[in-house]
């Protein structure tokens, strides 16, 4: 397995609508086996294709909170909500791609989402929670949404300024 470099906002990449996976062949396995292992390192809950440069449809994620659990990777391809509940939850987001920036952001509590395994199966399921919200944030990324378009201009503008500066920064080497 490799590592894949995570892109840092603002990007191009992480702002494009991902394609649909045609076939999920030994690529695309060993595609999502790379960002499994790219999203724990990170750490995070969840990664989508466009965060590590590939514009496919393709989300990993994991988002059991206890630690003493063993690591249940979720490999999402081509996954579209079906079904979305009118409660709404709120959660604190972050994001691998928008480093150390946090912010509330409202969704639909519960969402019903349709994919193919990495058997090219097709799997239905109903996430509620933490869950609900992650797996809603890793489908915004395949359609070019970030959680900060959700935040009202100025504070976007405001983490959007501190990714450019850490950008420059990491391009210094710092
Ligand atoms: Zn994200």
């Amino acid at each position: 397995m490799t590592l894949r470099p995570i892109l840092i906002h603002p990007d191009p990449r992480l702002k494009k609508v991902a394609d649909p996976i045609a076939e999920v062949s030994a690529d695309i396995r060993k595609q999502a086996d790379d960002m499994i292992e790219t999203m724990y390192d990170a750490p995070g809950i969840g990664l989508a294709a466009p965060q590590v440069g590939i514009l496919n449809r393709l989300i990993v994620m994991d988002a059991q909170r206890d630690p003493e659990a063993k690591p249940n990777p979720m490999v999402l391809i081509n996954p579209e909500v079906i079904w979305e509940s009118e409660e709404k939850n709120v959660y604190e987001e972050g994001c691998l791609s928008i480093p150390d920036q946090f912010a509330e952001v409202e969704r639909p509590k519960m969402v019903r989402v349709r994919w193919l395994d990495v058997d090219g199966k097709t799997v239905e399921e109903e996430f509620d929670e933490l869950w609900a919200t992650c797996v809603q944030h890793e489908i915004d990324h395949l359609n070019g949404t970030l959680f900060i378009d959700y935040l009202k201009p100025l504070k976007r503008q405001m983490i959007t300024r501190k990714m450019q500066k850490l950008k420059r920064e990491m391009a210094r080497g710092k």
